[in-house]
């Protein structure tokens, strides 16, 4: 049950860890990218935050449609139009199921499936690229597998760091190709503070 109070929760525990974090996300950034994305983020999660009162007053579904719109008008970069597909792509999907409070754990599964598959569209990208899907894939499955939250939490912990071993395909850091190798994505450890406060908030 996401009843108001939870949604508020929900996106404040997100928003403090993105926050609070910043500056690895930035120093992560620095490693094999330009070094915005902590600032990116966080500039983004202080816009939702600004205007929580309101968002959270709306259905759930139309909620994490404003967060999407919000998060592709704020955050910028690469990353801001991703995060917001995801969003808002997971808003679209919660539409569709017969109840915006109670949501049974398909509805959610099923959404974020179909959000992470419109991430991987928007961004041409695919699972091993190290990018923030390399976390986010893993998270939907768990969740298809009705996992529970410090299970998935742990989950998008590990796989964030397996990110680590991979050469990036997909953004700036393609560019350094090889020596992309041996860093944590930005994005992917991102993906995963958010997964974890989420995951953590809902216990
Ligand atoms: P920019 O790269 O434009 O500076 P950010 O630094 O905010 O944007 O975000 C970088 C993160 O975005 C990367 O660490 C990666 O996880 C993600 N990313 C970049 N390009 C793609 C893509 N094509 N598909 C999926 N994720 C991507
Ligand atoms: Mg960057």
């Amino acid at each position: 049950m996401i009843d108001e109070a939870r949604f508020r929760a929900l996106v404040t525990a997100a928003a403090g860890t993105i926050s609070s974090h910043a500056e690895e996300l930035t120093a992560l950034d620095s490693a094999i990218g330009d070094g915005d994305h902590g600032y990116n983020m966080k500039r983004g999660v202080d816009a939702v935050l600004g205007d929580l009162e309101t968002i959270a007053s709306k259905p759930l579904p139309e909620a994490l449609k404003a967060i999407g719109t919000k998060l592709v008008m704020t955050v910028g970069g690469a990353s801001g139009p991703l995060y917001g597909t995801l969003f808002l792509t997971l808003g679209k999907e919660l539409a569709a199921a017969p109840d915006d409070l109670v949501l049974a754990p398909g509805d959610l599964a099923g959404a974020m499936a179909k959000a992470v598959d419109a991430v991987a569209a928007r961004g041409k990208s695919e699972l091993g690229q190290k990018t923030m899907l390399d976390v986010l894939y893993p998270v939907a499955e768990a969740l298809g597998q009705n996992r529970g939250g410090a299970e998935i939490a742990a989950i998008a912990a590990a796989a964030a760091e397996g990110t680590r071993n991979l050469r990036a395909i997909r953004g700036r850091a393609s560019f350094l190709g090889e020596r992309s190798i041996g860093h944590i994505d930005p994005g992917a450890r991102s993906s995963a503070l958010i997964v974890e406060a989420l995951a953590g908030a809902l216990t």
